[in-house]
């Protein structure tokens, strides 16, 4: 088995990568997603470590000398980061000519070939349903046998057959045993999680289809592939004992309720376990369900709201009605469950009055908080090239540019009727108008004085928040 090193290479300071990150961008507020998708091939790879540089804060010059130590790196890139990535790997490569250095990701996934043309220190880089990939290169099997490669012979780039899907995903390691090895888990903050969380898959896939989503489109397709019920308690039963300051485990599953008996049937061992968990989940989930997972400990969930107009949630193929939504958000304030809202703003189809529409339908809905992102195109997706042939992508030469220099999100979609300013600028404004609210300022103060530690964290990001608006604000002001 060669020496590996999983490697979530350091990039924009503060940068919420690939590993385990949905959209990759430098965060409103400090945030960092588990390096999940790293974690589960070195699970498969004995005596390999895994480094989450951006979560340690560690610069280039601190990962270098790394590159002695080992003869395999594999690197996790994103779209955002991709360049930024492949310097660091050729830095790698001139420090130790003899390593092996592949990358996984969605990105290269969709473009293996550009992506090799791209980053000459690359050997290799690897197609979706990665785990076994990485672990047949590890263990030093001839390229050419190896499925889901794509690399070089003679100056060549050769791309391999797929990698089939993994049906059985009992098949992948615990991966708490690699979080406990490598990891360090207070390093990893979520703004609505309670703190320190760790974060797991119970599944790959997700069943829906909306245009703009990556992951499903790219490296984990729509066939809701799960873990079963026994693996994922038992995990969660080591975590515990691992790990007995998390006051938060939370399954990042595209769509945790995808399987609602499976759901139902988790949340009933993790009630045995007495455990507070939160977890990924459409707006659909029947009101018995969520009686059930309020009764095993359930505290919070992440839900896809993404518009408050039905014409947009048509468009991007969301299969969820508004009324759906308002009847989901309901139920869950009457039962006492929290909802994390997440909105895209710039979607086809937005105009400045279905902005408005979406605002006040946050405002009703009142999830406990909320996040707003820009319409983001990445390669790979639906959305990406109906923007494409629309006309609608911008800096369409850079591939649509998701992130600015600092890598803070910036709006890559414009309209004829919109332009990508006016999206960048409702962003702010939408935050501004949910949560600078008498009723959400009491909320959010009431809770602060009931916990100290919530106090000081809530001061922390609301310092955080109140400087990302500001940096925001002078972009706009720049741009004008
Ligand atoms: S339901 Fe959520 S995870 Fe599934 S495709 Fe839609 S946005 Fe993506």
């Amino acid at each position: 088995m060669m020496k590996t090193l999983f490697l979530n290479p350091p990039s924009f300071e503060g940068f919420d990568g690939g590993a385990g990150s949905r959209y990759q961008a430098k965060r409103e507020i400090r945030s960092f997603w588990y390096p999940t998708w790293l974690a589960q091939p070195a699970a498969l790879v004995p005596g390999s470590k895994l480094v989450d540089a951006p979560a340690r804060d560690m610069t280039v010059e601190q990962v270098l000398p790394m590159a002695d130590d080992y003869e395999l790196i594999v690197m996790h890139t994103s779209t955002p980061s991709f360049r930024s990535d492949a310097k660091v790997a050729a830095a790698l490569r001139e420090r130790n000519p003899k390593l092996k250095i592949g990358m996984v990701g969605a990105h290269v996934a969709v473009d293996p070939y550009q992506s090799m043309k791209l980053a000459p220190a690359l050997d290799w880089v690897a197609g979706s349903e990665f785990d076994f990939t990485c672990k047949e290169v590890a263990e030093g099997h001839d390229y050419a046998d190896i499925d889901g490669l794509t690399h070089r012979v003679n100056g060549q780039i050769v791309r391999n057959k797929p990698r089939a899907l993994l049906e059985n995903m009992d098949e992948l390691p615990h991966v708490v045993d690699v979080y406990k090895r490598d990891l360090v888990i207070e390093d990893y903050f979520i703004g609505y999680l309670n703190h320190p969380y760790l974060s797991v898959y119970t599944g790959r896939g997700c069943k829906s289809r909306c245009t703009f989503c990556l992951w499903p489109q790219t490296i984990g397709g729509h066939v809701y592939r799960t873990r079963s019920v026994e693996h994922v308690v038992s995990e969660m039963a080591k975590a515990k004992e691992y790990f007995p300051q998390v006051k938060e485990f939370f399954f990042d599953d595209d769509t945790f309720t995808d399987d609602v008996p499976r759901a139902e049937a988790i949340a009933k061992g993790l009630g045995k376990l007495g455990i507070t968990w939160s977890c990924n989940a459409k707006g659909n989930v029947p009101r018995k369900t969520l009686e059930i997972f309020k009764d095993n400990g359930m505290r919070l969930m992440v839900c896809g709201y993404e518009s408050g107009n039905q014409q947009i949630l048509h468009n991007i193929k969301k299969g969820m009605r508004v009324e759906q939504l308002r009847e989901f958000s309901k139920n869950c304030h009457e039962l006492g469950l929290k909802i994390h809202g997440t909105f895209i703003v710039g979607l086809p189809g937005e105009t400045k009055e279905t902005i408005k529409e979406t605002i006040a339908f946050a405002k009703e809905v009142n999830p406990y908080t909320l996040q707003v992102s820009l319409a983001a195109a990445y390669p790979g997706t639906f959305l990406y090239n109906q923007a494409k042939q629309n006309g609608w992508l911008m800096e369409e030469d850079k591939g649509g540019r998701l992130v600015a220099e600092e890598g803070i999100q910036v709006s890559s979609i414009s309209y004829p009727h919109l332009s990508h300013e006016e999206i960048f600028e409702s962003l702010g404004e939408f935050y501004k108008q949910y949560y600078f609210r008498p009723g959400k300022i009491w909320e959010i103060t009431s809770e602060m004085l009931t916990d100290w530690e919530m106090m000081k964290r809530r001061l922390r990001e609301g310092v955080e928040f109140a400087k990302f608006l500001t940096k925001r604000e002078n972009r706009e002001q720049n741009a004008a």
